[in-house]
């Protein structure tokens, strides 16, 4: 199958998981809300063994030696997303927003959703380098952006809620984070020769994802469930891992 409809269907896959996760907010589904905040250890479980175990080493066959090189664009790809989700918003962390009395202030809640349509715009970037580069890489980051796709929408909505804005004002606010993961997704395919740099930057941006907001996040739940779920993702990670190379003959 052509490259680029594998780069339409994740796409499109990407952004109704956004949409989703959105309206289990709009739509007032608590047993919803449950559930996905037990997944968020389970896809950061799936997207640290993506990182490490797929990304990487594909990186580093790809700059072929120039380990530091590529390492520094994992490590750019890791502090971009501080960057937008942390010193352009004052308020940002992943899962149901709460803190109203801090999304309430006057272009927080704007801020906050900047941030978050920027790491969104950088979740195309990872599924197009991905596809771009080969298939089975591909599909395995696809999969492990799509994991956390639920509870981002979630994340967005509750935000626009919290700050006191309308249901409309939070569907819309879906949508756009939705229509950003398309155009990451678009600008790769159109600048295909970028994918040496962009693949690295998405390893590192996938990383922070997995590490740095969605394991926090779980962990406020503590206990030893999060470790079982991240667990979990590692071993859903492995079993895709096998199916693939088992498909695509590697
Ligand atoms: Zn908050
Ligand atoms: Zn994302």
């Amino acid at each position: 199958m052509n490259t680029y409809i594998y780069l339409l269907i994740f796409g499109l896959l990407a952004a109704t998981g956004t949409l989703l996760g959105g309206w289990v907010i709009t739509g007032g589904w608590a047993a919803g809300r449950k559930s996905i905040g037990r997944m968020l250890g389970l896809g950061a479980g799936f997207m640290l063994a993506a990182v490490f175990l797929e990304a990487v080493p594909e990186i580093l066959e790809l700059w072929s030696g120039r380990v530091v090189e590529a390492m520094s664009w994992v490590l750019g790809g890791y502090l971009l997303i501080q960057f937008a989700e942390h010193a352009l918003a004052s308020h940002l962390h992943f899962g149901e927003e709460v803190h109203a009395e801090e999304v309430g202030r006057p272009g927080a809640a704007a801020a906050a959703v900047l941030g978050l349509a920027i790491h969104a715009f950088f979740d195309g970037v990872t599924i197009a380098s991905g596809l771009l580069t080969n298939l089975r890489l591909g599909i395995m980051l696809s999969l492990a952006v799509l994991l956390h796709k639920l509870p981002e929408g979630l994340t967005a909505a509750s935000i626009v809620l919290s700050a006191g804005r309308s249901m409309q004002a939070a569907r819309r606010a879906t949508v756009w984070i939705a229509g950003s993961t398309f155009a990451g997704i678009v600008l790769v395919a159109l600048a295909e020769p970028l994918v040496t740099y962009t693949l690295p930057l998405s390893a590192g941006v996938t990383l922070y994802i997995a590490a740095s907001d969605l394991i926090p996040e779980a962990n406020r739940e503590g206990g030893a469930r999060v470790s079982f779920y991240l667990l979990l993702g590692i071993g859903l990670f492995y079993i895709a891992h096998l199916l693939l190379h088992a498909a695509t003959g590697e």
